[in-house]
């Protein structure tokens, strides 16, 4: 090969001539050089030792984080993947428990691997600074005859969300722990969103209310991929004010990202990915391609080989999850040792595990969130050398936006983490957790649990799960409360998916359950396919069975729905109105499609008992004028809203960490509940977890980009890059492209200009 294709330059050129139509964008990020700065006093001195040994010194955000902390300030950082961000707590938190031999601190990760990393760096610290820490992780693999002792002398425990929420009924054990409790470290924090955010959101709340009981009052550091409310997220997860850190001083080496539209090209996209990763290794980098699933990252490894002469075949693997721990080490191991050179994994690599730095990532399918998609990225060039980050699109609406729309991609942070403190079901299993843990007095708790405390306690009480007592309410039950309330869930109504040997795979809330987990359903959990034996209900189970199949399966359902309650309506600018209503659906899953890539292999009826809920709907309602000039044009006004709902739906996701699983909608052109043609699009978590509110408070934005994604597809008619809906109970029809554009623009109408969608 010539020297010159060792340049990522020389790649790229490799890569024009590979397909040049496919690539929808170039964008050249600068190497960025490193801010420093000097803590405002200096660090006790054996941390100082170690950071000169390792020849080390601060940036500016980490020195703004110690500072910040130093004063006594909730610090959240939001900084770059691979920024530093755990030097800087950990810093704060060292230099605390060196000056103050009683001080604890306590690190919840969300995934248990991230805090056997942790516990590493600790003792690494430890054993350089002779800071006594006794550091532990403390979970489930925790075995029982090392847990006193951690409870009585560890000064720093690691822990995960599910394992606190065990652990809190024996909050009398943890005495000395709580009292002395100075830092909470909640890493990873954009992790806790959506369902499984809001009940640690309300697990943190009883977790405050416990500690504040035996006295401490600790500062909270969150650290976080990047996002667009970060104050409001930390603010929603722990009920405390923040000081946010946003500006990294650390420095980033040259990255060049091509935006490879797989769309424009007649071979599959995972074909094409695997073209992309073999012309990597030829040209001599590392390259890591990133797939969906399992099969797919098998299956791009063996097509990568196959273009590649006999004797670079070696070079090139499949990783997954699946594989046994010691294979993944060794695997690992290769990649940092640059014996391996290219990969195709599945996102079971994304956090934690450390391959070393690779000089190309391909990322084949845009994985839902600008953060996954950084964080892929992120494995490219770390040691500052250049490096080439591929985001293959697919064909579908959000992939298809990014293609079109690059800038929106480099902006600023567009997506807000959603956490709802108000879900009555999640406070209820909170509330009686919180019960059984200290009895709960609704006037002095109210702060922790926010409005919605007193009805969730009558509820609870009515049911005999609690009883008023002169201490406070106490729970009554006869099932250990943090049994039955899970993290993951809506506790109410949850499906446990069972592999062949009944072990549990994971938790569904029950309409997922119904998209995912009926019969004959492709399940994929962890990038692996599992194909769906039985789902009873009655019992909340789902039987899988671990299947190697290259199929994939999409639940078709028909939607009713009626208002129950106006939350809000205000006139909207296009004529009609802009709203929120509690709502009850009705959800009909009548049939599921099997289909293999783009090709749709059959339709097979299913049998379940129709899904009913209350939730919360965005409405909106046009005027008759706008279906007379829809009309007027010759176009189909039924079709235009539907369209239109397909791609609000569609575009959500873009502005609301959620996926488009997360919603529903319905058009029509007259209902009866509004007397108007209404859009509703719904949250489709019993009781809501705000998603709908956040689509209110976003809507210019959500309006913009809906059309732009509608306007901008070359499409004549429609396409499953726009307004075309996988899930869609009615067939996809009616559609109407051009009408749905007129709608479309109706609503953005005074939003034409530059304007702040936050
Ligand atoms: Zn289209
Ligand atoms: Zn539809």
């Amino acid at each position: 090969m010539s020297p010159r294709a060792r340049t990522i330059e020389g790649l790229l050129r490799t890569l024009v001539a590979l397909g040049e139509r496919a690539i929808a964008h170039v964008r050249r990020l600068p190497a960025v050089p490193p801010e420093h700065a000097q803590p405002k006093s200096p660090l006790p001195k054996p941390l100082e030792r170690v950071l000169a040994a390792r020849g080390l010194r601060l940036y500016t955000h980490q020195v703004e984080a110690l500072e910040a902390l130093r004063a006594g300030a909730n610090v959240m950082l939001v900084t770059p993947t691979a920024s530093g961000k755990t030097l800087a707590f950990n810093l704060a938190v060292l230099e605390r428990l060196y000056h103050d031999p009683e001080a604890t601190a306590l690190y919840i990760y969300p995934l248990k691997a991230l805090t056997q990393d942790q516990l590493s760096v600790l003792k690494r610290l430890e054993a350089e600074t002779g800071i006594e820490l006794g550091a532990a992780v403390y979970d489930g693999d925790t075995p029982q005859h090392l847990r006193p002792r951690i409870r009585e002398s560890a000064r720093i425990v690691l822990t995960n969300p599910h394992a606190l929420h065990q652990y809190l009924p024996w909050h009398h054990k943890w005495r000395r722990f709580f009292k002395n409790l100075t830092f909470v470290v909640l890493d990873e924090a954009h992790a806790y969103r959506g369902v499984f955010g809001s009940n640690v959101a309300l697990l943190l709340r009883r977790f405050r209310r416990l500690v504040e009981r035996y006295g401490a009052r600790p500062q909270f550091v969150l650290a976080s991929a990047t996002l667009a409310n970060p104050a409001e997220h930390g603010r929603a997860l722990t009920g405390l004010d923040f000081r946010v850190i946003a500006r990294s001083g650390a420095p980033q080496g040259e990255r060049v990202f091509v935006f490879w539209d797989s769309a424009r090209l007649d071979e599959s996209p995972h074909r094409q990915a695997s073209a992309l990763l073999a012309q990597g290794v030829r040209a001599g980098f590392q390259t890591l391609c990133f797939a969906y699933s399992r099969k797919l990252a098998e299956l791009i490894a063996l097509w990568a080989k196959e273009q590649l002469p006999p004797s670079q075949r070696g070079l090139v693997t499949a990783y997954r999850a699946g594989y046994l721990p010691e294979e993944r080490r060794e695997i690992e191991r290769q990649l940092r040792d640059g014996e391996l050179r290219g990969v195709a994994a599945t996102t079971a690599l994304e956090l934690g595990i450390d391959v070393g730095e690779l000089d190309v990532v391909i990322i084949a399918g845009y994985p839902g969130t600008v953060i996954s998609t950084w964080q892929m990225a992120g494995r490219a060039g770390r040691r500052g050398r250049p490096a080439l980050v591929v985001l293959l699109g697919f064909e579908n609406p959000l992939d298809q936006y990014f293609m079109r729309h690059p800038d929106a991609f480099f902006e600023r942070p567009h997506e807000h983490a959603i956490v709802d403190l108000e879900n009555p079901y999640i406070v209820a299993g909170h509330a009686m957790c919180a019960a059984a843990e200290l009895p709960l007095q609704p006037e002095r708790d109210r702060r922790y649990f926010g409005p919605g405390l007193p009805r969730a306690l009558a509820a609870l009480a009515r049911e005999g799960l609690i009883e008023k007592t002169p201490a406070g309410y106490v729970y009554r039950g006869p099932a250990r409360p943090t049994d039955v309330v899970s993290l993951e869930s809506l506790s109410e109504r949850a499906v446990r998916v069972l592999d062949e040997d009944g072990e549990l795979l994971e938790t569904l809330e029950l309409r997922r359950a119904y998209d995912e987990a009926h019969p004959g359903a492709v399940l994929l959990h962890r990038g692996e396919t599992y194909v769906v034996e039985a789902l009873d209900l009655e019992r909340g189970v789902a039987r899988v069975a671990k299947r190697d199949v290259e199929h994939y399966t999409d639940a078709l359902r028909t939607v009713a729905l009626g208002v129950r309650r106006v939350l809000h309506r205000e006139k909207a600018p296009w004529g009609g109105t802009l709203g929120l209503a509690e709502v009850d659906v009705v959800e009909r899953f009548f049939a599921y499609r099997v289909r293999r890539y783009d090709k749709t292999l059959g339709l097979h009826e299913l049998n379940l008992p129709p899904l009913e809920f209350e939730t919360v709907a965005l409405v909106l309602t046009l005027p008759e004028a706008l279906r007379e000039r829809v009309e007027g044009e010759g176009l189909d006004w039924a079709g235009g809203l539907h369209a239109a709902e397909h791609a609000m739906i569609a575009m959500t996701p873009f502005h609301a960490l959620c996926d488009r699983w997360d919603l529903g909608g319905l058009s029509t052109p007259y209902h009866p509940d509004t007397g108007a043609a209404s859009i509703f699009i719904y949250d489709g978590h019993p009781g809501g977890i705000g998603i709908a509110e956040k689509a209110l408070q976003l809507f210019d934005g959500l309006a913009r980009t809906t059309r732009e994604l509608v306007r901008d597809c070359p499409c004549e008619a429609g396409c499953p890059s726009c307004i075309y809906s996988p899930k869609c109970g009615n067939n996809n029809e009616p559609l109407d492209k051009r009408a749905a554009l007129l709608i479309l623009n109706a609503l953005t109408s005074n939003s034409d200009g530059v304007k702040d969608e936050g």
